[in-house]
């Protein structure tokens, strides 16, 4: 099959086929690829296809796939801890480079849609793993670039879908015919909605019986009729005080569906309650990996602006225990989160689909320690860095010359490093942790791909208790054999293991 494997500038020509309703800042968008609020989320995006052909990143970047064809890894399954492993280095690159290149979204989605339509089709002999893999193809058929919509507008957040005063809250089918599904409804917080090709669209949360409409997934282009985007702009565009998120940034949509159509060979879950949270939190686990690489990218980032900084202040690392101290803290949360993901990908299995999935417990517990310790992150990078981080003069009055001549004497850094270096330097750190980008970049941690108490919830759901607990049991029945008082089999809950545990207990003891 001929796969086509676009460049960055394919893509962002790509969006031009497209005519989706848009609006932005209270204007209706005309063209997506020409409007300038929308730019540094399409670079951010293009950044995705141009790595896919830099020779040095494709290791990383592409798969494999059966027949031998390379597509992008983001439009791709993963089918071993090897290919999970690559996926996260793959979103740390991307991030390192654009902040948050978004697109890794679908490839979460793709992941945990496999799964869950094999496990439906197996348990309930529908006919949705066939009309996933189609979709699959078409993917990666056309490289094409999907958000992926999952978190409702909700209401009130203490009420089912059912349960809501308005019922449109949740994205739910009011229509069923032979054709297809209409589907009505809102999705909130939808990163990169304007300038992507599809939707790929997840229930939130687990239903009931009673939310039976409100169990739906679908794929949608993303100018259908009855979509409706209101995006934010993407990043900081043309604002001459943000070097990075000027260039690269995020757009995040309220993503309307007013009667929408889909066709059946575009659902992929209709009404099959009981298996919507188990998408969900499917999705949410091959996301919340994907967040720890994107974050590393972030920290990165941080860490390298950072070491620039302090020498450009004349306090390398190298020669001051405090800086070096606090460049060991952003190191010691970096890898540390990162090391989860790694071990989500190593400790990863099979499923019924065939794919690779991440190890939920490590997957969650790595996306939340990342969510808590953005903050950190940016506090130290602050303390390391100083004040100039807020408060450097701006491009205009750089640009005055006589003002310009004072800023150049009096905020010079140490010998050798002008003031012009030290300022930029300072701009990209404020850029990046401390303006508006920088809030965003903070909340997207902490609730991008769910909110902290949702990650402790999934971690605790999919923690092995039972395990931990028989062992704790074993300990004390042996404690009572070395002393004497053991019962017998009757306090034990298995009985070979504890011989077995008793066995090394008495051979430690002695020893
Ligand atoms: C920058 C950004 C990009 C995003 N991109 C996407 C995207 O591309 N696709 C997508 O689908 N989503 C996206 N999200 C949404 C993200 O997944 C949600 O923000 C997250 O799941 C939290 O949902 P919420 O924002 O509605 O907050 P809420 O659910 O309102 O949470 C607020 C607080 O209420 C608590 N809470 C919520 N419900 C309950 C309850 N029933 N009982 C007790 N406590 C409760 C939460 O734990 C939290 O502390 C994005 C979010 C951000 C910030």
């Amino acid at each position: 099959m001929s796969m086509k494997l676009m460049t960055g500038k394919d893509y962002v020509l790509s969006l031009k086929e497209y005519n989706p309703d848009i609006q932005v800042k209270g204007k209706k968008v005309k063209s997506v690829a020409d409007e300038p609020l929308f730019k540094p989320g399409i670079n951010a995006i293009a950044v995705t296809y141009e790595l896919a052909h830099q020779k040095k990143h494709q290791d990383i970047m592409l798969a494999t796939l059966e027949d031998g064809t390379k597509v992008n890894r983001l439009n791709a399954l993963d089918f071993s801890t090897d290919d999970l492993l690559k996926k996260l280095e793959m979103t740390r690159l991307i991030c390192k480079w654009t902040g948050c290149g978004q697109r890794y979204l679908m490839h979460d989605a793709l992941g945990a849609l496999a799964e869950i339509t094999a496990t439906m089709d197996a348990d309930k002999n529908t006919d949705y793993f066939s009309v996933f893999k189609d979709y699959l193809l078409h993917v990666q058929k056309h490289d094409l670039t999907c958000a992926t919509a999952v978190t409702d507008a909700k209401g009130d957040r203490s009420k089912r879908p059912h349960e809501q005063a308005d019922p449109n809250l949740y994205v739910h089918v009011v229509e069923k015919n032979q054709k297809g599904i209409i589907v009505r409804g809102a999705k909130a917080n939808i990163t990169g909605a304007p300038y992507v090709h599809e939707f790929i669209v997840l229930p939130t949360r687990a239903m009931q019986k009673e939310d039976v409409d409100y169990a739906v997934s679908f794929a949608v282009p993303v100018d259908a009729p009855g979509l409706k985007i209101i995006a934010k702009p993407a990043g900081r565009p043309e604002d001459t005080e943000a070097p990075f998120s000027s260039n690269f940034g995020q757009s995040t949509a309220l993503v309307i569906f007013n009667d929408v159509f889909i066709p059946w060979d575009r659902v992929f879950l209709c009404g099959e309650w009981e298996y919507a949270g188990k998408l969900a939190e499917a999705f949410a686990n091959h996301h919340r990996h994907s967040c720890i690489g994107a974050r590393a990218g972030l920290g990165d980032m941080i860490i390298g602006a950072s070491a620039l900084m302090a020498e450009y202040n004349g306090l390398p690392h190298t020669d001051v225990p405090h800086i070096r101290r606090s460049m060991g803290e952003l190191i010691r949360i970096t890898e540390g989160f990162y090391a989860t993901g790694v071990a989500a990908s190593v400790y990863g299995h099979k499923t019924v689909a065939g794919n690779f999935v991440p190890d939920s417990v490590q997957s969650n517990i790595g996306k939340l320690m990342l969510a808590e310790q953005v903050y950190d992150i940016f506090r130290i990078a602050h303390e390391i860095s100083g004040g100039i981080v807020a408060t450097a003069p701006t491009p205009e009055d750089i640009a005055i010359p006589e003002a310009g001549e004072l800023i150049d004497r009096y905020l010079v850094g140490k010998h050798g490093v002008t003031a012009e270096e030290r300022i930029k330097m300072a701009r990209f750190i404020e850029d990046l942790t401390a303006s508006k980008e920088g809030g965003f970049y903070s909340i997207i941690s902490l609730h991008g791909g769910g909110s902290p108490e949702a990650m402790r919830m999934s971690a605790v759901r999919n923690y092995d208790f039972e395990s931990q607990k028989e062992h704790i049991l074993h300990k004390l029945a042996c404690f009572a054999k070395l002393e004497g008082t053991c019962k017998g089999c009757e306090t034990c809950v298995n009985d070979e293991l504890c011989e077995q545990e008793c066995e090394s207990a008495i051979a430690i003891e002695d020893h």
